[in-house]
């Protein structure tokens, strides 16, 4: 096992893409197997030692950022042990890289839907943050793909606990491998994404305490997937529209045939997610006809200023346009000429520019597409660190009818504000990211000021204050005002049973 310190490398371990300044660290550990980290964690638990778990610190919310003690980074527990066709799982460590990941499955003929837009992340990085991205509008977020997990606790204990072993009957408490849990008591808000603190979905299933639970409850040492069989062919599209009502009448259309389409075949894995997400109605019939099996895989938007700030990089962006949605549809040989046209009809029917518009079926095309969504959080992390200022970015996300005015609240507060913005993000989970993009200190103090307003809003609406991106340390005061202290009181109650003296992921959600 290789240990760094200050003077040998440790600096690179000291920031993630939040960009949190003032990280430091006495030692960094980079070990080769549980076993390993199970010695590391003893003596850090005796010594009270705080631990950081470090995966590929491309987490935006300063997760993997430690203050003080030690750094456990996963990056030589890289391996994917098995990738099975007939059982259609994966078993992986946790530090393999999601792209590397994704390419080795579909090389087997097989998918693995998570996608949060960083393929550097790792898989474990990815299950500590219950990631979700573009595809979660069809397939959920990476709890739905997690089987069974093996995790290092605080004092050393490696726990290793499967789907379906142990799950809450009274939603009180559950008990497992020994260990005996009370539960939080407090409800989940009516949104569509949440990782906003511990899940506690009634019935609870145990394995889903550890997912999203960043890194203070034990150290992801082992990960079971699921997977699906790969998709036969897909049509995506980028397609521009000069009125904003005219996009937004596209995207609550897609959205419903897109329900409405999902049908008994979707696999287990995603079942769950498919019927929390049709809650949302159903299109009346005589509306259905342009959409017989339409089903987007993702609906991601782009506002104006988004696409003003992106044309530096893509000079091809039509210019003038109030949005842009991309999408994605899987399809067959049998039923993609009858796509194509659903597809079609249902664009001219909302006024989409077509001729402007790009699409392809071809891969190079569509990871062309891929790219300009990838470039815009980039280009966002890339304009901050220039500029020299900490990145202001929404993860709100709000119940399905309060979004068309929370989405008006954000344009009516930024435009007025005068600091440059853009607005971007999974509008299919009715989830955008609303990103300020301060120049100089004052603009920053304001865009902070902003900031805090929009998630005062988000709550009065009652969301969540993180959909996908976590909790972290930066947006720990926002978790306390979103749950009040005696939900956080619970959740740190929760924590105490696995880590009593509170040594995994210091300052995480409870600041
Ligand atoms: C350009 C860009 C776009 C992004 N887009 C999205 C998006 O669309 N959707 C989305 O969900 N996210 C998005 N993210 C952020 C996302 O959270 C990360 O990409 C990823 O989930 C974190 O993985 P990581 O390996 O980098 O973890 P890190 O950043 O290293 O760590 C994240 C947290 O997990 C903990 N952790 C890491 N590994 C383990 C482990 N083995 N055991 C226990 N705890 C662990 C850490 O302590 C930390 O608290 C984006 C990030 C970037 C930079």
């Amino acid at each position: 096992m290789q240990v760094k310190t200050q003077h040998d490398g440790l600096e690179n371990y000291l920031t993630d893409a939040s960009n949190m300044p003032g990280g430091h660290a006495e030692k960094l550990f980079v070990p080769e197997s549980a076993d390993d980290i199970a010695q590391i964690l003893r003596e850090a638990n005796a010594s009270g030692t705080p631990v950081t778990i470090s995966g590929a610190r491309t987490g935006t919310v300063g997760g993997a950022v430690p203050f003080g003690g030690y750094v456990i980074s996963l990056e030589r527990m890289n391996k994917i042990k098995s990738i099975d066709r007939e059982t259609m799982t994966a078993i992986v460590e946790p530090g393999v890289i999601l792209g590397d990941f994704q390419k080795a499955v579909e090389a087997e003929g097989l998918f693995y839907p998570p996608d949060p837009t960083e393929w550097s992340c790792q898989i474990g990085g990815t299950v500590a943050t219950n990631a979700s991205g573009a595809r979660s509008f069809k397939y959920g977020a990476t709890r739905g793909f997690v089987k069974v997990l093996t995790v290092v606790l605080a004092h050393g204990r490696e726990l290793k606990i499967s789907r379906g072993e142990a799950i809450s009957t009274d939603g009180q408490s559950i008990e497992f491998s020994g260990i005996c849990i009370k539960l939080p008591t407090y409800e989940r808000p009516n949104v569509r994404k949440n990782v906003s603190g511990f899940y506690n979905a009634r019935p609870l299933d145990a394995i889903d305490l550890f997912i999203g639970s960043e890194g203070t409850l034990g150290v992801i040492t082992e990960i079971e997937l699921s997977l699906l069989p790969k998709r036969e062919g897909l049509f995506s599209g980028i397609v521009f529209f000069e009125r904003e009502g005219d996009l937004l009448g596209f995207v609550n259309e897609v959205r419903e045939l897109s329900f409405d389409n999902r049908n008994a075949a979707v696999p287990a894995a995603v079942a769950e997610a498919s019927r929390r997400r049709g809650k949302a109605g159903r299109l009346p019939d005589s509306q259905r006809d342009a959409g017989a099996t339409l089903d987007a895989t993702l609906l991601e938007y782009f506002d104006a200023q988004a696409l003003k700030f992106i044309s530096g990089k893509f000079p091809e962006t039509p210019d003038g346009m109030a949005g842009a949605i991309f999408f994605e549809q899987e399809t067959t040989s049998e039923n993609d000429d009858e796509l194509f046209e659903a597809w079609n009809a249902l664009l001219e029917k909302h006024n989409a520019d077509l001729d402007r518009s790009w699409f392809t079926t071809n891969e190079q095309d569509r990871e062309k597409m891929r790219e300009f969504r990838h470039a815009l959080p980039v280009s966002v992390n890339e304009f901050i660190t220039k500029h020299k200022q900490k990145k202001v970015g929404t993860d709100m996300a709000v119940p399905d009818n309060k979004f068309p005015g929370f989405l008006k609240f954000y344009k009516d507060t930024l435009d007025a504000s005068g600091i440059d913005y853009v607005i971007f993000g999974h509008i299919g989970d009715c989830h955008l990211h609303a990103n300020l993009l301060p120049k100089n200190d004052a603009e920053a103090e304001r865009a902070r000021h902003i900031y805090g307003r929009c998630i005062a809003q988000a709550i009065m609406l009652g969301g969540c204050v993180s959909a996908e991106h976590g909790i972290g340390k930066l947006k720990a005061k926002y978790l306390n005002v979103m749950m009040g202290e005696r939900y956080l009181n619970e959740m740190i109650e929760l924590k105490r049973v696995f880590d009593p003296k509170g040594i995994l992921g210091r300052g995480n959600m409870f600041g």
